[in-house]
């Protein structure tokens, strides 16, 4: 089969390189020629862990490679997955410009019928409207079919998320569409879920959005934990014995982040305000993760009054471990803070530094190691729970900082150890 990827980057770049290692012929489209060239030169622009080896290992093989010429790929390809981008607009609705450009570029190159797959996050009735719309302006005797195969990979894990996802969930209801999804998926030996259109663009939404309310959950019961005096980290633990609970995504800390949760929580909200629905659980989602990743900033200000002149040391960078990937990272908004104030900055992320350093050329100081962003710095921010992090010794904090002043997004740190090394330490619903 002819596979064409339209858009690659986190996911569309983790799914082709998958589906080349699963023997399909797949070429990766982008529209950024920067990309494709590094690409073609067996670089990664994304860091996703193992992702490089496979696009080397495909790209030798030539079962995967990389174009910014859409027409020629998409005309005559079996399959066409549209994996762009659908970022928020103001209003919280889902910009589906990127996704609509493909689907004018698929009408204008098309020679034959194939099917259009829709990974993307959509929002519900969209893939209804995008074949009308292709099939309304392709030329000829040509009939595209649309599939929505929504993607619930995890950047960090993204390989093994698709190659050994829990299901794969497919929405047509047409018979021709779906031995094509078969024929696609044939040699991932997975789950196959078929569904309705809509219900498979609800699938992720439902499910992207029950993720952000379990966060955004547990990160009220641990600052009501801090309240009444008892510790989320034991909270959680006697919770998670209960597998109707289970222990994933019932971490408290300082907000979720990255370019999924927030957009996909407002996007349903929007659409059920749309249709006269008020979906007051993610409404509550939304605003406590407003809040939340701002919170360790509002405990820092009840011990300083102003951040001016203060020599702050800044831990992680990116929205969670093991990627590069700084959309809605709570380290942004707190670093906008800092600086308004007039902080002096010193950071530190294993991977994400540069690109924040496209965000903030020379505002920031930028270090090779933890150690170096902490030393003589007068209060220190965790926001990521990498693992270069989770191992600085708390007697490094108390050795290298001018004053030691911690305040821990991802409660990293044992409490008691903190203490017994002199550490004024703040972390989320612990006292
Ligand atoms: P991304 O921004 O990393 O990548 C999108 C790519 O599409 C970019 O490289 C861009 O240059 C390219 N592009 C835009 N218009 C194009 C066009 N006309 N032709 C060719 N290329 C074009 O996006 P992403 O994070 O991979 O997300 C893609 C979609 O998948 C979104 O809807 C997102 O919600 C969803 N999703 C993302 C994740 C994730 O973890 N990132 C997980 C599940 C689902």
């Amino acid at each position: 089969m002819k596979i064409v990827i339209a858009g690659t980057g986190y996911v569309g770049l983790v799914t082709g390189a998958c589906l080349a290692e699963k023997n399909h012929n797949v070429i990766c489209i982008d529209k950024d020629k920067n990309k494709i060239d590094k690409m073609k030169n067996g670089k990664s622009p994304i860091y996703e862990p193992g992702l490089e080896e496979l696009m080397k290992k495909n790209y030798k093989n030539k079962k995967l490679d990389y174009s910014i010429n859409y027409k020629d790929a998409y005309k005559d390809a079996d399959i066409i997955m549209i994996t762009v981008g659908t970022p928020e607009k103001i209003d919280g609705s889902a910009n589906l410009d990127f996704v609509y450009e493909v689907a004018k570029q698929i009408a204008d190159s098309v020679i034959r019928s194939c099917i259009v797959v829709i990974k993307s996050t959509v929002p519900i009735g969209t893939n209804d409207k995008i074949e009308k719309y292709i099939n309304k302006n392709v030329k000829g005797n040509i009939n595209i079919e649309v599939v929505s195969n929504p993607e619930f990979l995890s950047q960090g894990t993204a390989i093994k998320d698709t190659l050994d996802a829990p299901r794969v969930i497919i929405g047509t209801e047409s018979e021709n569409a779906k031995k094509k999804m078969k024929e696609l998926y044939k040699d991932f030996d997975l789950p196959l879920v078929f569904m309705s259109r809509r219900s498979s663009e609800m699938v992720k939404y439902a499910s992207n959005d029950f993720l952000a309310l379990k966060i955004s959950y547990i990160n009220e019961i641990a600052n009501l934990c801090e309240i009444v005096g008892a510790n989320i980290e034991e909270v959680t633990k006697g919770m998670s014995y209960d597998d109707r609970i289970g222990s994933k995504f019932l971490k408290a800390g300082c907000g979720y982040g990255g370019s999924c949760f927030p957009k996909d929580t407002k996007a349903l909200h929007y659409l059920a305000t749309q249709d006269g629905y008020n979906l007051k659980t993610i409404e509550a989602t939304i605003s406590i993760n407003k809040k939340q990743k701002i919170i360790l900033i509002e405990k820092a200000k009840k011990k300083f009054n102003s951040f001016k002149g203060l020599n702050v040391a800044i831990l992680g960078l990116s929205f969670k471990p093991n990627t590069d990937d700084l959309r809605e990272a709570p380290s942004i908004e707190n670093i906008e803070i800092l600086l308004d104030e007039g902080a002096k900055i010193k950071v530190y992320d294993p991977k994400a530094m540069d690109n924040l350093k496209k965000l903030y050329p020379k505002e920031l100081e930028y270090k090779s190691s933890p150690q170096e962003a902490l030393i003589d710095s007068e209060i220190c921010f965790i926001f990521t729970e990498w693992k270069e992090i989770r191992d600085i010794k708390p007697s490094e904090y108390k050795k290298l900082m001018k004053n030691a002043i911690v305040y821990d997004g991802r409660n990293i740190y044992d409490i008691n150890e903190m203490k017994e090394n002199k550490i004024e330490y703040y972390s989320i619903g612990r006292n």
